[in-house]
């Protein structure tokens, strides 16, 4: 496994790949979610790179860019047991050079709601920063977590656009034994707000319950949602919302492809989660 920091570097290596390429970008501190979208990558490409930037760009002024959890090391062992062949971690400077004031912004439509609506410029700082692992690593497949999963419907919004030659996969959200979302952020809940974490997914499921008994009306989803997110004194819900799986409008019935998704707030640990509804 080889390990970059430059943008020439990466470059290099790529121009020395034959065959496809699949990218996995990640912020680092990784865990099961992370690798199994290496694995992915890992089966579908010829040559898999891994990228680890925590992003400032994506991170709002009063968020947790600076205590974004970190560990490198670990990281590169674990990219390096999945058989990655090169990682690219480049310090901030090298992706965002003094100056540097191009960004890549999809329109509101997708990006105005959900966590568009409650971190402003977190999606134009994803798509900037992606946009721009597509143009240095030029990979054929990119993978992303459905867990992220009005992040992956914006890439993929981008990608159409701009006539992205990347193909973009989508990976099923990993889980604790106890459905907790994997995510680096869980490492910031205290022991009791572990516990109450798991609201989010008893919520979903509540969700998917109601759908599977026949339940369309996307009102009293939300409304039973929140009723059991209220049962968890821990819990505050930024969101709690039904959209078209694609276009993300919310929706009243649900008669195509659904996503659920939350935002509920833990102490001062901020989670996100999601589940697909879909006859
Ligand atoms: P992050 O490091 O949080 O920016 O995530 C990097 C990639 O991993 C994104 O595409 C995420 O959607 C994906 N990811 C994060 N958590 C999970 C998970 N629990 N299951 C599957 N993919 C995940």
């Amino acid at each position: 496994m080889q390990v970059v920091t430059t943008v020439a570097e990466m470059r290099r290596l790529r121009a020395q790949m034959t065959g496809g390429v699949g990218l996995v970008p990640t912020m680092g501190y990784l865990h099961e979610g992370h690798l199994s979208l290496v694995r992915c990558a890992r089966a579908e490409n010829e040559h898999v790179v891994a990228t680890i930037f925590v992003n400032p760009t994506q991170f709002g002024p009063q968020e947790d860019y600076q205590r974004y959890p970190r560990d490198p090391e670990r990281d590169l062992r674990l990219l390096e047991q999945e058989g990655t062949d090169v990682v690219f971690m480049p310090e901030v400077e090298e992706i965002y050079p003094p100056g540097f004031d191009a960004w890549v912004e999809v329109g509101e439509s997708l990006t105005g709601r959900l966590e568009g609506a409650f971190r402003p410029g977190h999606l134009r700082g994803v798509t900037t920063v992606v946009a721009k692992l597509f143009n240095v690593v030029q990979a054929q497949r990119a993978y992303f977590g459905q867990k992220d999963g009005q992040q992956l419907a914006v890439i993929r919004k981008m990608v159409a656009d701009l006539n992205m030659t990347v193909e973009v996969v989508a990976v099923p959200t990993v889980r604790e034994p106890d459905g907790l979302a994997m995510s680096s952020r869980n490492s910031y809940l205290s022991p009791e707000e572990r516990r109450a974490a798991t609201v989010l997914w008893r919520s979903l499921c509540r969700a998917r319950e109601l759908f599977d008994g026949g339940e369309r009306r996307a009102e009293v989803i939300r409304r039973e949602m929140r009723d059991v997110l209220a049962s968890e004194p821990l819990a505050e819900v930024d969101y709690v919302s039904v959209v078209d799986a694609e276009t993300l409008a919310e929706l009243e019935t649900i008669s195509r492809a659904a996503m659920v998704s939350l935002a509920v707030r833990i102490g001062s640990t901020r989670l996100i989660d999601n589940v697909t509804l879909a006859d």
